[in-house]
């Protein structure tokens, strides 16, 4: 059984859907789990919407809604043809159930988590029950799973974590009650279930994970992630046009190019792969005919020992000094316990004898994290930061590496640096404004020389 899944371009218009319909039809014979995003922007027009109607803008929340459903509508016309007024017919109430949901946030001025989810989830939901019917009008036995009767998580909304155990016992039994049912099924990525019934998601760009962790429940031979680029590449193409695919890169390498924003892949998405050794494949939707990347165990050098260039913007940095650092043995303890208790992840540090700079991803904490942290110590913020990351195998121990870097960058204003906490990654913090002009310097440097130098 292989796992294919779908990201939003894959699946936004009549043309991606008879794409997908045939990329399906070729694995056939595998069984596929077909695991969908919501079509296109859909997600991003729902939270537009959302925060309408929280500011009590009533109509232009409904607004948003009507037109992302004509939209929809649309494009089932344009694949169903006379088909489509079934079709149209399972996607309407979905939106009626938007829009009564949107009147009642505009009424409140506030969206409860919960709500927020189950809004959210709308997306896939459509998207999932117009993929299905369009494999079964080309042919194919496609049946809908409604993610949320196997996607267990807990009830952390708007980043729900999974119950894998669970979820391994009822996919289980989800597919065994099936009987002499179709071989394709087509399910929500992004979604899931909290113990108390609530619909919940796994966070933005939330369907890769999905898929892997169905890949994992259902140690299926293989995950396809169809997107809307041939792989994973040097760099984001939307920043530097002359960016390579990737022919095959490690689990490690890819999951610190995620983790550091390369936004093809969900970061938590190789993790369930791994632990069962699963590998995992990126693949355009609209060449697929291209090989993509494989992301597998281990994989061979290529011609530059820098693999790819990540990048991550909306980076705040927090500088803490105190000559308490000098004192009291534990007292960086005492700082990360703040962020900590905050649910605010840091990611890079740096510290000097008195003084400690971390950089969060996750803003939305920032001045209760600014209160508790004063207590303790001298605080400065910086907003609008973005962290440039080079990964590739060992480039801890590649000489001459740093210099190469930071020569590279020599024009732009540097941050911060990290370096060494992991032999993959050498990462610094520019601001923001900076940020693409870094990563094309970089990707000059490390991939467009001819010969490209390796050390
Ligand atoms: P999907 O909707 O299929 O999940 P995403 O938009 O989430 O697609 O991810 C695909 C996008 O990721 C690409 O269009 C590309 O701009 C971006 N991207 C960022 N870094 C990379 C990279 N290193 N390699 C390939 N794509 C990247
Ligand atoms: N539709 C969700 C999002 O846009 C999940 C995903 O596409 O992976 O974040
Ligand atoms: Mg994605």
């Amino acid at each position: 059984m292989i796992i294919q899944k779908f990201g939003g371009t894959s699946v936004e218009d009549a043309a991606a859907l008879e794409r997908v319909a045939a990329i399906v039809a070729r694995a056939a014979g595998e069984a596929p789990l077909v695991v969908v995003s919501a079509m296109g922007d859909t997600t991003d027009r729902l939270v537009e919407a959302l925060a309408a109607a929280a500011r009590g803008e009533q109509e232009a929340a409904r607004r948003t809604l009507a037109r992302l459903e004509d939209d929809t509508l649309a494009t089932v016309r344009e694949f169903f043809g006379r088909g489509g007024d079934a079709v149209a017919s399972l996607v309407k109430p979905e939106f009626s159930e938007l829009g009564r949901m949107a009147d009642a946030v505009a009424v409140l001025r506030s969206v409860p988590a919960a709500g927020r989810d189950h809004f959210l989830a709308q997306g896939e939901r459509i998207s999932a029950a117009v993929v299905s019917e369009a494999l079964r009008a080309r042919g194919l036995p496609a049946e809908h799973l409604d993610a949320r009767e196997v996607m267990a998580t807990d009830d952390h909304f708007g980043r729900a974590r999974p119950d894998v155990p669970r979820i391994c016992r009822l996919i289980g039994e989800r597919l065994r009650s099936g009987g002499a049912a179709p071989a394709i099924r087509v399910t929500e990525g992004f979604i899931g279930r909290a113990p108390g019934g609530q619909t919940t998601t796994l966070g933005r760009g939330g369907s890769d994970y999905s898929a892997a962790l169905l890949a994992a429940a259902l140690e299926a031979s293989a995950v396809e992630i169809w997107t809307d680029v041939s792989g994973m590449m040097t760099a984001d193409p939307r920043v530097v046009p002359q960016a390579r695919v990737i022919p095959a890169i490690s689990f490690e390498e890819a999951s610190e190019l995620a983790y550091f924003g390369a936004r093809v892949l969900h970061p938590l998405t190789l993790a369930p792969a791994v632990e069962k050794g699963i590998p995992v494949r990126i693949r355009n939707s609209r060449e697929p005919e291209e090989p993509g990347t494989e992301v597998r165990t281990s994989a061979p050098p290529g011609p530059s020992r820098v693999r790819s260039i990540a990048f991550k913007k909306g980076i705040a940095t927090v500088d803490m000094h105190t000559s308490r650092m000098l004192m009291e043995a534990g007292f960086l303890k005492t700082l990360f316990e703040v962020f900590a208790r905050h649910e605010t992840p840091v990611d890079m540090v740096s510290t000097s004898e008195v003084s400690v700079s971390v950089t969060v991803d996750d803003v939305s904490r920032l001045s209760d994290i600014r209160r508790d942290l004063e207590a303790l110590a001298e605080v400065e913020m910086g907003q609008d930061r973005a962290i440039v990351c080079l990964v590739g195998q060992d480039l801890k121990f590649a000489p001459g590496l740093a210099a190469r870097i930071f020569r590279a960058v020599e024009q732009i204003n540097i941050l911060m640096i990290s370096q060494g906490a992991s032999r993959r990654n050498v990462s610094f913090v520019v601001e923001e404004k900076d940020v693409e002009e870094a990563v094309r310097a970089l990707h000059r440097e490390f991939f467009e020389r001819n010969p490209p130098l390796s050390f």
